[in-house]
């Protein structure tokens, strides 16, 4: 399917590896160009050359943690006129509920909701201005069934989900379409580091800490970065116009609910 964004610029942040990347790939192969984003420069580098010589797109790369307000002005520079935008940041630590103060749920709504939040506020006027703009945010499926010991995420992912809820319908009058992504278990670094938590928890070898978490999830498998880059690539297409405020969950059927 032609997504009819040939031509358009991105940003997506915390692009380097994982769902980011997944996303990023997949908006290079329907021929948009990107601003990728990651702190690390050596992966991002390496990842934006890969995407440059598979897909022939100009990417540009803007090392900085998207996290701090000068990361996140750095990466506004490097965007401005993106007619696309796909946040992302790594998840927070996970933990129990007696574990955490104040300053741990700063740095949570600090990564996953107000960098979101600030990168939307700053970009999102100019896709207005334009009539035209998509922007897709890499939240959790925890925002539907919350999962205990990630309370942090919890929390922040909530506020966000919130704050999208009231400010899609806002912006969806000039032609900009505003919806969460909420992954499930994906087959990346955070999932595996999940994977050793679960291992040390409960002192099994990891390979049956994984297994034990795929033997959860119906669809028998965790999901991969290309799938999860292919429906945010859906998303911010010219066919995904009418999809406002919405929380789209790839879990491999893990979330047993109707809504
Ligand atoms: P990942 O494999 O750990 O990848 C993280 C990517 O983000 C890397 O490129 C990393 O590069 C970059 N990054 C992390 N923190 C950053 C920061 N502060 N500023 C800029 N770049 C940053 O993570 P993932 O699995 O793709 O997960 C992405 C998001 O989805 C996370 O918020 C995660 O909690 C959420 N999620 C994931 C799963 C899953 O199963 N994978 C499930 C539910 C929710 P650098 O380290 O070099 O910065």
């Amino acid at each position: 399917m032609d997504l009819g964004i040939r031509g358009k610029r991105a940003l997506v942040c915390a692009s380097s590896k994982g769902l980011g990347r997944g996303c990023a790939e997949a908006l290079a192969e329907a021929g948009v160009d990107l601003v990728m984003n990651a702190r690390g420069s050596e992966a991002l580098e390496q990842a934006a050359q890969e995407i440059r010589d598979r897909f022939g797109v100009t990417v540009t790369a803007v090392a900085c943690d998207v996290t701090t307000p000068e990361g996140q002005a750095e990466l506004i520079e490097a965007a401005q006129g993106v007619d696309i935008l796909v946040t992302n940041a790594g998840g927070p630590p996970p933990g129990m509920w007696t574990d955490w103060d104040r300053e741990d749920f700063i740095r949570a709504l600090d990564a996953n909701m107000l960098s979101p939040i600030a990168l939307m506020k700053a970009l999102v006027p100019g896709m207005m201005e334009r009539g035209w703009g998509r922007v897709v945010n890499i939240t959790s499926q925890s925002v539907k069934s919350p999962i205990p010991q990630l309370g942090l995420s919890n929390a922040a992912r909530a506020g966000l989900t919130g704050y999208v809820a009231g400010t899609s319908r806002q912006v969806a009058p000039s032609g900009v379409t505003i919806n969460n992504l909420l992954p499930g278990i994906h087959d990346t670094d955070r999932a595996a580091s999940l994977d050793d938590g679960a291992s040390k928890k409960d002192g099994i070898p990891v390979e049956e800490a994984r297994a034990r978490r795929e033997a959860s999830i119906p669809a028998g498998r965790y999901g991969t970065a290309a799938e999860f880059g292919a429906t945010c690539a859906f998303m911010c297409s010219q066919h995904a116009g009418f999809m406002v405020g919405q929380n789209v969950l790839l879990d491999g059927g893990v979330g047993n609910q109707t809504m």
